[in-house]
């Protein structure tokens, strides 16, 4: 590709420091029918690149959203983990903002009312924007109120318009899938009342670079932010941070609250985080021109233990059909001739294939029943929910291997 430089989706400069090229790729949630592996999924570009203004790291190319979201798969239901950090949410918001049957509570892409059921149980009335028409209606059947629809600057206008502003706006991972943040953040700060609070959870890039979550990177999520280069972005719509919270969910998120500007001093944790930010590295270049030598090391080192695997007549299956894992096993180059399947949870996914790599998702059943001798879990982020579900696989000698941050194998407790 000889195009000219995209433009930085923030602060409009130019786009020239490659942090990641992962080559051409099929949409890592594009999940497919078994009949239509014949023909193959088409495949993007799949690059991150750094803003050397404003340190917003993004892909450099938009999809139609149309091709991402027709058949959406992701259930948000699906993990335990995820739902208790959801009512921990719910609850600590209530305390904090004494909401109550006045208040209203607003979710922006509130998937299956995994987070709105815990509002609706405390009688707080509360409205989920959701996208996806299909996650959408297992939320209204579960009696959460929501509305199929994009969410953006002409939405919250109407929303304003037609039935008030929000004491409570929750946009969980989002944000960075978003490819226009700043039409978005326009609607948060037109939707959100005057004393209102916006709680927004992103994977934090900190995390991504310390940890080379390079795996997380695919077409659907567009900007990994830091909080460096999220805070112009919201004073640009008259917004601040007005604290944040570090949390262990898909691998180190941030969750920042945020609020409309001139109420007051922020919490310290808000200085530290920016220091901290700052002395890790992320204001400067030197730190993201590393990261492709690093998953190149990542790539390179599992695809020797898979040949091992093979090599020595060993069978390796995979856990976890999530897009982090789609990204590795396509980057990798690894496919169904090397791992037989992956097993997953969800119903939804199960009887469909990934798109690249081929490999068909199979109930976690199947693990007990074909009795592989490695497991690999893809969302690294639950490996440890995962290995203990599984620990049964330690009855033939099973043993676990993760890829990300570096190559790990560890036998069940
Ligand atoms: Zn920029």
């Amino acid at each position: 590709m000889h195009d000219a430089p995209a433009a930085c989706r923030s602060c409009g400069g130019e786009l020239n420091l490659v942090m990641a090229d992962l080559g051409r790729l099929p949409l890592a949630n594009g999940l497919v029918a078994p009949a239509r592996l014949a023909t193959p999924a088409p495949r993007h570009p799949l690059r991150a690149m750094v803003c050397e203004g404003c340190w917003l790291v993004q892909l450099d190319r938009d999809l139609p959203a149309e091709t991402m979201f027709a058949d959406y798969l992701y259930f948000s239901s699906y993990s335990e983990s995820w739902l208790a950090h959801a009512k921990r949410h719910a609850e600590t918001m209530i305390r904090r903002l004494s909401l109550g049957p006045q208040s209203r509570v607003v979710e922006i892409a509130s998937n299956d009312g995994y987070l709105l059921r815990n509002f609706v149980e405390a009688g707080i009335p509360c409205l989920g924007i959701e996208p996806a028409a299909n996650v959408a209606a297992v939320a209204m059947q579960a009696g959460v109120p929501t509305m199929v629809a994009w969410f953006g600057a002409e939405l919250a206008a109407t929303l304003a318009a037609t039935s008030g502003q929000a004491d409570l706006i929750v946009a969980n991972n989002v944000l960075a899938h978003v490819p226009d943040p700043h039409d978005f953040i326009a609607g948060v700060a037109r939707l959100l009342a005057q004393g209102g609070v916006w709680t927004v959870e992103f994977p934090h890039l900190a995390r991504l670079l310390a940890e080379s979550q390079f795996d997380t990177i695919y077409h659907e999520h567009v900007c990994y932010f830091s909080l460096l280069a999220l805070e112009p972005l919201l004073a640009r719509h008259g917004l601040e941070v007005s604290d944040v919270e570090e949390l262990p969910t898909h691998g180190g998120s941030l969750r920042l609250h945020v609020r409309h500007a001139g109420r007051g001093p922020a919490s310290p944790a808000v200085d530290a985080l920016r220091a901290a930010e700052r002395e890790a590295g992320l204001g400067a270049p030197d730190i993201y021109r590393a990261f492709p030598a690093r998953i190149a090391r990542i790539l390179g080192d599992l695809v020797a233990f898979v040949q091992g695997v093979k090599a020595r007549g060993e069978r390796i299956a995979a856990y976890g059909a999530a897009a982090k894992g789609a990204t590795l096993l396509d980057s990798a180059g690894l496919s169904v001739r090397d791992i037989a399947f992956v097993a997953d949870r969800s119903p939804h996914k199960q009887g469909l294939c990934y798109p690249g790599s081929g490999l068909p998702i199979l109930p976690p059943e199947e693990i007990a029943r074909t009795r592989p001798d490695w497991v690999l879990i893809l969302p690294w982020n639950l490996a440890e929910e995962i290995s203990a579900e599984l620990g049964f696989i330690g009855a033939w000698g099973g043993r676990f291997l993760r890829a990300v941050p570096e190559l790990k194998v560890w036998a069940p407790a």
